[in-house]
């Protein structure tokens, strides 16, 4: 089994679990991102809920991506780590008047506008400051991401979005609002999509849209495409780096932008996701009538993803050399969803042994709970622990 090139020794020494994020893994990263779009109209903001650690962010905004916000707490968050406001973009079907009144009082680059009432409100807000608040608006495209259905979201049934039937209503609208700056549209489909036959159907449906409103005499300035590019799971070793080049081209190739026109990315797991760990010991090795259970120090409370989503993530015992064996790999939660792989083949297992839960650096630390009064764990860096 090839396994992680981690400092092994020094990680034994910190009380587990604990997350890890390879700094070197996330620039090399950021630097295919931006080799990837150099010299073309691209702006990529990174989608801030996939992990706000403040090493993670500080390196993030280093590398010049802008910020994906859904919340209050995210656009406050970006602006304290130095991301430019007029890098930010806020989306979220449930934006509370507080959270509208931060990004207008910070002046951020748009707010993507999930429905008519929001509009309204972004509208009154607006005007009660004498501000013009710049927006797009987020469509719901009817496109299928072809991933699970709990990260599927550009589907008419999913609750994100303006549906296209409503785009002569909300377009009539906005010629009445007198504080509302029309920016742009926004998309979003899905997370975790590998297949890009996704992103090209949803490029179909932009240029669609986009004769759409030059039709009604509307000027888009912004296209945003929204994120949801995938990482390969089960391959982190071999592909520690997403395919950016094959994304990018699919959007090059597949949409008409105009030359006055700026796309926008808003990625969030294919940035963070493959410089995570987290880091586990072994409790107990437990036999059971069937099979052999290891339990770990760490459980859904740390990375909730396979008990939320049936999801995988692989598995490294970082301190054996034995044969393989086969354990049911179990948290101390009580709950039988703790459960992150069934019949997973691992070096031979045994008390005190140091397991690493890989590409966790996406949807891991920032969905991490206290349940069961379980302390929130810590993270280090390479860079820390050189
Ligand atoms: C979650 C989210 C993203 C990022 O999705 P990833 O799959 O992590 O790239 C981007 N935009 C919006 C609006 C989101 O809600």
């Amino acid at each position: 089994m090839i396994k992680a090139n981690y400092p092994v020794n020094k990680l034994k020494e910190i009380q587990t679990p604990f997350y890890y994020y390879d700094l070197d893994v996330l620039r090399s990263t950021l630097q295919e991102i931006n080799e990837q779009t150099a010299n073309l109209n691209f702006q990529v903001h990174y989608a801030m809920k996939a992990n706000v650690n403040p090493s993670v962010l500080k390196t993030i905004m280093e590398a010049g991506l802008g910020a994906d916000c859904v919340s209050g707490g995210e656009v406050q968050a970006a602006i304290d780590a130095g991301i430019p406001a007029s890098k930010v973009v806020f989306a979220g079907v449930g934006k509370a008047d507080w959270e509208i009144n931060l990004g207008l009082d910070n002046d951020i680059f748009c707010f993507n506008v999930e429905s008519i009432p929001e509009l309204e409100v972004i509208n009154e807000l607006a005007g009660a400051k004498n501000k013009k608040a710049s927006v797009a608006l987020r469509i719901n495209p009817n496109v299928s991401a072809h991933t699970h259905h709990y990260i599927t979201t550009g589907l008419n049934e999913n609750k994100f979005g303006i549906n296209m039937s409503e785009l002569d209503k909300v377009t009539d609208l906005i010629k009445t609002l007198p504080n509302i700056h029309l920016v742009g549209i926004h998309f979003h489909i899905g997370s975790q999509i590998t297949d890009m036959s996704s992103f090209q159907a949803l490029c179909v449906r932009i240029n669609e849209l986009q004769e759409y409103f030059e039709n009604r005499g509307i000027k888009l300035k912004h296209i945003n495409v929204g994120g949801g590019l995938g990482i390969n799971y089960e391959h982190p070793n071999h592909f520690p780096i997403p395919d950016f080049e094959s994304y990018f081209k699919v959007f090059s190739h597949h949409l008409s932008l105009h030359d006055d026109q700026t796309l926008h990315f808003e990625l969030g797991r294919s940035v963070v996701a493959q410089c995570g760990s987290l880091i586990s010991k072994v409790l107990y090795v437990k036999e059971g009538t069937s099979k052999k259970f290891a339990i770990l120090d760490a459980g859904f409370t740390e990375l909730i993803r396979p008990a939320l989503y049936q999801a995988y993530h692989r598995i490294e015992n970082l301190s054996s050399d034995l044969p393989e064996e086969k354990y049911d790999v179990v948290g101390p939660i009580c709950e039988s969803s703790d459960t992150f792989a069934k019949d997973y083949s691992m070096n031979g297992t045994k008390r005190g042994d140091i397991i690493a839960l890989r590409s966790a650096g996406a949807y891991g630390e920032i969905m991490a709970s206290q349940y069961n009064l379980r302390k929130l764990p810590k993270a280090y860096t390479s860079d820390e622990l050189k």
